[in-house]
């Protein structure tokens, strides 16, 4: 598998919990807003020792909540990943997957397999965020839609992340998404943020999307109408060598 490293105890990977986090390289998407896009598109990647990571993870296991892997896309190499998450199981370690929810075919064979405890996804709105031509985003927004029903199919609990953007009119595609979704769940907001914070794909998409302003707290009380539970993270998850970074 190619990685592009681990953390062996984080508090900023999943809401609430703290996590053995391990990033593995390739995507197929290409927000624009991306700050791992260097993983994302294979560079700083280098084969994963997995013994060394088993055995880091053995000796953490009883400080962590859950193992949690992230990407760019972890999906990318799910063969490879289900016989490693076989292993942790093993290991009696919860599973924690953030995942961009699109692959949805692999997606379903780790949860038949009863591999993953916990998701954590964007719901990246509108599918211009996916930084493709309208067509393909079109269509990797209804496999995202039917990535969160499969996710609820098997009820495995939820951390939907949404990345809050400036000028767009995302509202009536995350109703979409939250009709899709029927298992326990909150939402994490994630206003979207440039340099000198990070260091997104694309600079020029940025300036005129990142560092949304009114948007995040209109956002968060119509969610909270609803009765969702929302956090709002002023960060993004960490990455090596990266002070902070993006999710898929
Ligand atoms: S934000 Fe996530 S899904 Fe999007 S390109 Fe980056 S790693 Fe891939």
């Amino acid at each position: 598998m190619l990685t592009s490293g681990w953390k062996s105890v984080s508090m900023v990977d999943v809401h609430g919990k703290v996590t053995f986090t391990l990033w593995l390289c390739g995507c197929n998407l290409r927000c624009p807003f991306c700050h791992n896009w260097r993983i994302a598109e294979g560079l700083d990647c280098f084969p994963l020792d997995r013994k060394a990571l088993l055995d880091e993870l053995e000796a953490s296991a009883f400080l962590i909540d859950y193992f949690h892997v992230t990407g760019g896309e972890p999906l990318m190499q799910w063969r490879e990943l289900s016989s490693l998450f076989a292993e942790v199981k093993l290991l009696d370690v919860p599973v924690s997957l953030n995942t961009n929810l699109t692959l949805v075919g692999p997606l379903e064979k780790l949860l038949k397999a009863d591999l993953v405890d916990h998701i954590a996804t964007d719901l990246k709105a509108p599918p211009a965020l996916y930084g493709l031509p309208e067509k393909p985003a079109e269509k990797l927004w209804r496999l995202f839609l039917r990535g969160l029903e499969v996710v609820s199919d098997y009820g495995i609990p939820l951390e939907l992340r949404i990345p809050v953007a400036k000028g767009f009119d995302a509202w009536p595609y995350i109703e979409e998404g939250l009709r899709r979704v029927k298992t326990d769940f909150y939402v994490v907001l994630n206003p979207l943020v440039g340099r000198p914070l990070t260091n997104p794909r694309d600079e020029d998409w940025c300036s005129e999307h990142c560092w949304p302003g009114r948007e995040v707290e209109e956002l968060r009380e119509r969610l909270e109408e609803l009765g969702i539970a929302v956090h709002v993270n002023q960060f993004m998850e960490g990455s090596p060598g990266q002070a902070l970074s993006s999710s898929v």
